[in-house]
């Protein structure tokens, strides 16, 4: 079993670094909020007073912030951490970021004589707390076959998307596949509606035609079709607009440095910058379905 540092622990970060206590690992925390760590301890962990602190004494470090900016200034300049940590150590960042942080990043340990993979999450909170996430890691094939039994412990597909970066390129790429299919669906039944042809009708017939997807089958925006929806409880939150938007962001940011033609995830972008702008940043994005819906009726 190893000895596992682990910095941020947040809604995602508290139930993966409980996961890996669980599996039998010795876990140090580190949050820039108290709380947190103190409740690691609790659970039979130890609490960090810095993110140093938490990494000196890892065989594996494994951070779980909010973005790129919180990433680099971990990790780089005098005080982060890969200027604390002793050799040997490996580094997984499980947050989702730019590509670009990613590579940076990734460079400088690999300058200082580390191991690191960007190891970006879906599942969300309950697939944190399921130990039944998907990684989508990227980094070297050797580094990838040494972290994969820690993220076994906190996750049930571990995917090897490639070199370094490759992991949040795989999670942007997949994001903007759901943001833009969740829009089209959401227009699908909006007209649908005004057409005088019923939600479970339309349901029926397109999960069995070219329009499935998973926005449609999994995740139905519209109250009805899929019992387990956040369309049926309001669109409380699931995977919240103002994440998708993060995501959104995050890709057409990789598009400028590679200019790939996106006008449909540029649009989606777009779409979720209104909806989180009207105050919906905290509802499901799936409830994008009301803002779209509205909009149709007001033309
Ligand atoms: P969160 O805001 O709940 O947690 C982030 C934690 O990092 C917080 O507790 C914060 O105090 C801490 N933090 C910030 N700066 C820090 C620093 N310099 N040092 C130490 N701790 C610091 O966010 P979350 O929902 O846990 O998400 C974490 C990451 O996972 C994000 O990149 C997010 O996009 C990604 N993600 C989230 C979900 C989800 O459903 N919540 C799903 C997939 C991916």
């Amino acid at each position: 079993m190893a000895h596992i540092g682990f910095i941020g622990l947040g809604n995602m970060g508290a139930p993966m670094a409980a996961n890996l206590l669980k599996a039998g690992h010795r876990v140090t925390g580190f949050d820039i909020e108290p709380g947190p760590a103190e409740a690691l301890a609790a659970k039979g962990g130890r609490s960090a007073k810095s993110a140093a602190e938490a990494a000196a004494g890892g065989e594996i470090v494994i951070t779980m912030l909010p973005a790129g900016p919180q990433v680099r200034s971990v990790y780089l300049g005098e005080r982060g951490v890969l200027a604390h940590t002793r050799p040997g150590t490996l580094f997984i960042d499980c947050s989702t970021i730019d590509v670009d942080t990613a590579r940076v990043v990734a460079a400088a340990a690999k300058e200082a004589g580390f191991d690191m993979l960007d190891a970006p999450v879906s599942g969300g909170v309950a697939g944190a707390e399921g130990a039944s996430l998907t990684f989508m890691v990227g980094g070297e094939a050797e580094v990838f076959a040494r972290a994969q039994p820690v993220l076994a412990a906190m996750g049930r597909t571990i995917v090897h998307a490639g070199p370094a970066g490759n992991g949040q390129a795989a999670k942007i790429c997949n994001n903007m596949i759901l943001g833009v299919s969740m829009i089209a669906v959401c227009e699908a039944f909006a007209l649908a509606e005004r057409l005088g042809l019923e939600a479970q009708t339309l349901f029926n017939i397109s999960s069995k035609s070219s329009g499935q997807c998973w926005a449609l089958t999994s995740y139905c925006p519209v109250p009805g079709p899929v019992p387990a929806a956040p369309a049926n409880r309001d669109y409380a939150p699931g995977f919240t607009a103002a994440m998708m938007l993060k995501d959104l962001r995050l890709a057409q940011q990789a598009v400028g440095a590679t200019a790939a033609a996106t006008p449909l995830g540029a649009a989606a972008a777009n779409l979720y910058q209104l909806f989180v702008d009207g105050g919906a940043g905290s509802l499901d994005f799936s409830g994008i379905y009301r803002f779209l819906h509205k909009s149709q009726s007001k033309i």
